[in-house]
């Protein structure tokens, strides 16, 4: 048995999978249900009606959002935006067409890396992987 510390609440718990305790996770679980269930009768709330009416706390509900777990339906809403252009988005952490794009950029880095690799098997493993992790940061980046 694994012990770990719950991500929310602090408690160390029996891990199985989640890395909240089963208190934290059911809570969790409650009141993504209300969230969702609002949004389902009122598409066009704001996140700030969503928190009041249901009594969800707003970071909870960023976090749902950001997890990709609930859609706010309103336009530029602002709450979340692209971490790419700054766009508004309703959901993830990039736009559509960033993610298009970091999607392409990250394949034309990754692949002549890929290639290179495969004609000419690089020794030191180590430094490789640094490289590969030095890029995915740079990404991140841009
Ligand atoms: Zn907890
Ligand atoms: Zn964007």
């Amino acid at each position: 048995m694994e012990l770990r510390n719950c991500a929310n609440c602090g408690r160390a718990f029996a891990y199985i999978g989640s890395d909240l305790c089963s208190r934290c996770g059911d809570s969790d679980e409650d009141d993504f249900k209300k969230v969702k269930l609002y949004l389902y009768d009122h598409p066009g709330a704001t996140i700030r009606e969503v928190s009041e009416e249901t009594g969800v706390e707003e970071r909870k509900i960023l976090r749902f959002l950001k997890e990709d777990r609930i859609e706010i339906v309103e336009e530029d809403n602002l709450i979340l935006a692209c971490e790419r252009c700054g766009n508004s988005i309703k959901s993830g952490r990039f736009c559509n067409p960033c993610a298009a794009k970091l999607q392409k950029e990250f394949k034309q880095v990754i692949e002549p890396l890929a290639k290179k690799e495969e004609k000419e098997p690089i020794r030191n493993n180590r430094s490789n992987k640094m490289h590969v992790a030095e890029i995915r940061k740079n990404l991140g980046k841009i």
